[in-house]
């Protein structure tokens, strides 16, 4: 049966695109079935990340009627499958985000897991992506103005009947050790998933439209993403089992995509 996780933040910037993708990649390498969507309808850019901006049909197209789901799935990093959305004003204005119910269930029969990348702040578009999830995830980073909204979003979760299940600490610098997890927990309720750190390569592997969990697979973000994800698979996490993912496909993959600027 399906998963469906929502990464949410409240505040934006804080790295949910980056989680969503990176968390899905290692999930699909895991062999789950797993596919990432792009509810960020209004300032997209999940398939901007990953090379995908030019496709011709996207959530826009779907949430606006004009065409079905199944046009709108593209092939990602590790056989993932990505759901992009567009970036053109006129597509967003034509959306209707409560169509999204309906699309997630004609999405979601063949799945492992579905992971919504939401949009910040506390838009009509971005309850259904918290009402419909069965965890929501929060994607924090270690500062106040981060936690604040966090919590707004967890209030605004559980007024549309949604559920958070944890948090995601991302880019934690070396001192946001074991107090600031706990910190986070007691403010704002919910349990400490992981810690992302601060890592250099996550942009570096952006600005490549590659996931740094392919890019650069031994970074410290890369390995704390492998981590989680193996949490989330209900798998053990250990090195040797990545390295063995390493196969033929990831290297072609990374070979593909290191010719891209
Ligand atoms: P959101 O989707 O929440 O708006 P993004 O995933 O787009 O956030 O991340 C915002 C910026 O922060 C991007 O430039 C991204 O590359 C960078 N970033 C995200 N996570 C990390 C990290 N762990 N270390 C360093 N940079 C990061
Ligand atoms: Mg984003």
């Amino acid at each position: 049966m399906v998963r469906v996780l929502t990464l949410a933040s409240g505040k934006g910037g804080t790295g949910k695109t980056t989680v969503t993708i990176n968390l899905g990649t290692c999930l699909a390498m895991f062999g789950k079935k797993t596919c990432i969507m792009d509810a960020d309808i209004g300032m997209a850019n999940l398939g901007l990340c990953l090379g995908l901006e030019d496709v011709p049909v996207t959530l826009h197209e779907v949430l606006s009627g004009k065409a079905a789901i199944r046009d709108a799935i593209y092939e990602g990093p590790g056989g993932l499958q990505v759901v992009p959305s567009g970036i053109s004003l006129q597509g967003f204005q034509q959306s209707d985000p409560d169509r999204l119910r309906d699309v997630l269930k004609d999405l979601t029969t063949d799945l492992d897991f579905l992971l919504i990348d939401a949009p910040a702040g506390i838009s009509r578009d971005g309850v259904v992506p918290l009402a419909v999830a069965d965890d929501v995830i929060l994607v924090v980073n270690p500062e106040l103005s981060a936690i604040v909204d966090a919590m707004k979003t967890k209030i605004l979760t559980e007024v549309v009947g949604g559920h958070v299940s944890g948090a995601i600490v991302n880019r934690a610098t070396p001192d946001s050790g074991g107090t600031v997890s706990q910190k986070m927990e007691k403010v704002l309720g919910t349990r400490v998933m992981g810690m992302i750190p601060d890592d250099p390569n996550v942009r570096k592997a952006a600005s490549a439209k590659t996931p740094v969990v392919i890019r650069y697979p031994a970074s410290g973000s890369s390995v704390a993403f492998q981590k989680l994800a193996a949490g989330l698979a209900g798998i053990t996490y250990d090195k040797k089992t990545m390295e063995q993912k390493d196969t033929f496909i990831d290297r072609f993959t990374r070979a593909l995509f290191r010719g891209r600027k």
